[in-house]
């Protein structure tokens, strides 16, 4: 292997060993003391076995023999229980480990930047250390098993040795052809026989661990499909498009050929790995019969006792598994690298947004003031400017509103706001001073988004309004009346503390669209932000009910600072001023009935074309 080769493999090791350790400190020492014992278990007949058997042809005293088999129960059941005990720990420390880490990797997730997390290729990274874990354990969780089994080899390796190395001090009594067995020649051939054929099957098993270690990527892929084809197609959520939109056809083709492919590749893994295995078995078949005929003739010549053939063929054979055993693990730890890597790629990710310092002034009087000054943005990864040159002001308690086509750039426009990414030129000011400088967490205090794709969790209905464990009923039920979900409410049997949908609760209830709006409008109210974005607040409710949240909401708000995006014209008259939004610049700004005189405007097209739709809202 290439020098730094070698080294980056002890680096990532390292890294990994720190990790487990920082993960759970006790289950590398306890998974230690674990391999002695069990490396040690199988020496304790090897080694008994020969002394009870010399006693048997030798001296035959029955005295001695009931001590020997007694002390032989006795170690086999102490080291027996006690590697009970140990594998038990080992598990449980696993466990803890692997449950450790997952809380790591989620805690990463939700302290990364939101743009981080849009980032395709840290979603691609995370899904592939979670297929890597589910495929074959890679990573951690497999160089916990694969340093076990390196422990175990390197101790069975050492004891083996210990018992064997008297074979060749051993002298011959008899004085025969056959005392050339005794020679240093012989014994250094067999020596190199054993090793090479340790070395040929070693090879063996590494080309079949490292087939299977390559072909673990492209399962991977396969599984992500198949995860696609056998797990969402069952989701009731595309059933409809799967009958509807008659995709059945093209979904069972691809089916076919993806199992077909599927089917091709395990077959050619089991083919070459059959191959691999059965060479590996005749060698190992060859030297056994090796060992017995070295270690039989040294015991005709009389070179060791009949018993020391039992201890000497079974340590051999020890000898020859655990090398074998500390090579291949050394071997699949290397392998396993590149699993690491990925873990370790995650977790250095950098949390490279500017925190920001500045306390937020927490004013009673809500006076907050926000500018966008000159401001551009692209996506990252993208050459189109979603945003243009924006500048806008927005003073203390003004509604705006924001409207425009689709894609024109109003939800960016929030994301940026949020800081949920940031300008690539221009800069965004809260009583003029640049956003960036403030205290993350205090700066997004000051907000209560409802986004247009918002989400719901499968908690309670209270936790899901006040965004946390414990919660003030009376508040959550006022909070819930304001959005008008109060009659909905009387119909759950178990109140604000019913689940939202039925993923951990039989009882829990499945809302409809309008419903999840409500509840996302009331956790917006319940947060008390002194200012509000709504995107698309009312996309998913009926006109009556969006025109009940308009005008709670108008209390509401009361003197709040206020967002509201709306592709319904009509629903944003009452802001304070419309800023309209085309092809990510502001086209125009002002109050409705001043852009609505400008016939040649983009809000007059906006508001031509919604009256079609809406002809006793333009009445109105
Ligand atoms: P609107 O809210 O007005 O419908 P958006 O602000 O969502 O528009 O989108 C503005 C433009 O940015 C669109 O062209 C959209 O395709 C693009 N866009 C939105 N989100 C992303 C994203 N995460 N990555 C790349 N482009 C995006």
């Amino acid at each position: 292997m290439h020098k730094s080769k070698i080294k980056y493999n002890i680096n990532t090791l390292k890294i990994g060993l720190k990790e487990i350790f920082s993960l759970q400190p006790w289950l590398i020492p306890c998974a230690l003391i674990d391999a002695v014992f069990k490396s040690m278990a199988p020496f304790i007949n090897i080694y008994m076995s020969a002394k009870i058997i010399d006693e048997l042809i030798g001296a035959k005293n029955l005295d001695k023999l009931k001590f020997l088999v007694v002390v032989t129960i006795s170690l086999n059941l102490a080291v027996h229980l006690i590697s009970a005990a140990l594998d038990h720990l080992v598990t449980m420390l696993r466990n803890i480990t692997m449950q450790n880490q997952k809380m790591k990797l989620n805690e990463k997730i939700v302290n990364m930047n939101y743009e981080q997390v849009e980032n395709p290729e840290i979603h691609l990274l995370r899904t592939k250390i979670a297929e890597s874990e589910n495929m074959n354990g890679g990573g951690i969780s497999a160089l916990i098993e694969y340093l076990a089994d390196l422990e175990k080899g390197f101790f069975t390796v050492v004891v083996s040795i210990y018992l064997v190395i008297n074979l060749f001090k051993s002298e011959a009594i008899l004085d025969s052809y056959l005392s050339i067995i005794n020679s240093n020649i012989i014994s250094y051939g067999f020596l190199i026989l054993v090793i090479v054929c340790i070395g040929l099957s070693l090879k063996m098993q590494t080309k079949s661990n490292t087939l299977f270690f390559n072909s673990f990527s492209k399962v991977m892929d396969i599984n992500r499909v198949f995860g696609y084809y056998f797990g969402q197609i069952l989701d009731y959520n595309v059933g409809k498009e799967i009958r509807l939109c008659n995709q059945k056809e093209i979904l069972i083709k691809e089916n076919k050929d993806f199992t077909q492919g599927t089917q091709k590749l395990f077959n050619d893994l089991g083919y070459k790995d059959a191959k691999y295995r059965g060479f590996d078995g005749l060698i190992t078949s060859l030297v056994s019969g090796t060992i017995y005929v070295f270690v039989g003739l040294k015991a005709i010549v009389g070179a060791i006792s009949i018993g020391s053939v039992v201890q000497y063929t079974g340590s051999i054979s020890q000898f020859m598994e655990g090398s074998k055993r500390f090579l291949t693990s050394v071997n699949a730890i290397i392998n396993n690298n590149k699993y690491l890597q990925l873990y370790i790629d995650f977790l250095n990710i950098e949390d490279y947004k500017y925190k920001g310092t500045i306390p937020v002034e927490k004013r009673d009087d809500d006076e907050y003031e926000i500018e966008f000054r000159n401001v551009s943005f692209k996506y990252p990864g993208t050459d189109i400017y979603a945003l243009k040159n924006i500048s806008i002001k927005l003073d203390i308690g003004e509604r705006l509103a924001i409207v425009g086509m689709n894609g024109s750039g109003k939800t960016t426009f929030i994301k940026l706001l949020a800081r949920l990414y940031e300008p690539n030129e221009g800069e965004i000011l809260l009583n003029g001073i640049d956003i960036r400088k403030y205290d993350y967490e205090e700066y997004l205090g000051l907000f209560s988004i409802v986004f247009q794709d918002f989400k719901l969790f499968s908690f309670s209905l209270g936790q899901n309004v006040t965004a946390s464990v414990s919660f003030d009923e009376e508040n959550v039920k006022e909070v819930l009346s304001k959005v008008g979900l109060d009659k909905r409410l009387s119909t759950m049997i178990n109140g604000v503390q019913t689940s939202l949908y039925k993923e951990f609760d039989e009882e829990g209830v499945e809302i409809s669209g309008g419903e999840a709006q409500k509840i996302a409008l009331a956790r917006a109210l319940h947060r008390n932000a002194p200012i509000i974005i709504l995107d698309e607040p009312t996309s998913a409710l009926d006109p009556i009910a969006e025109f009940e949240i308009y005008t709670k909401f108008n209390d509401v708000v009361g003197t709040k600072t206020a967002f509201y995006i709306s592709h319904r014209l009509s629903s944003c008259r009452f802001c304070d001023e419309i800023a309209v939004f085309d092809r990510g610049r502001i086209v125009q700004k002002g109050k409705h009935d001043e852009l609505l005189k400008n016939e040649g405007g983009k809000y007059y097209e906006l508001w031509q074309a919604q009256a079609k739709y809406y002809n006793s809202e333009v009445s109105a």
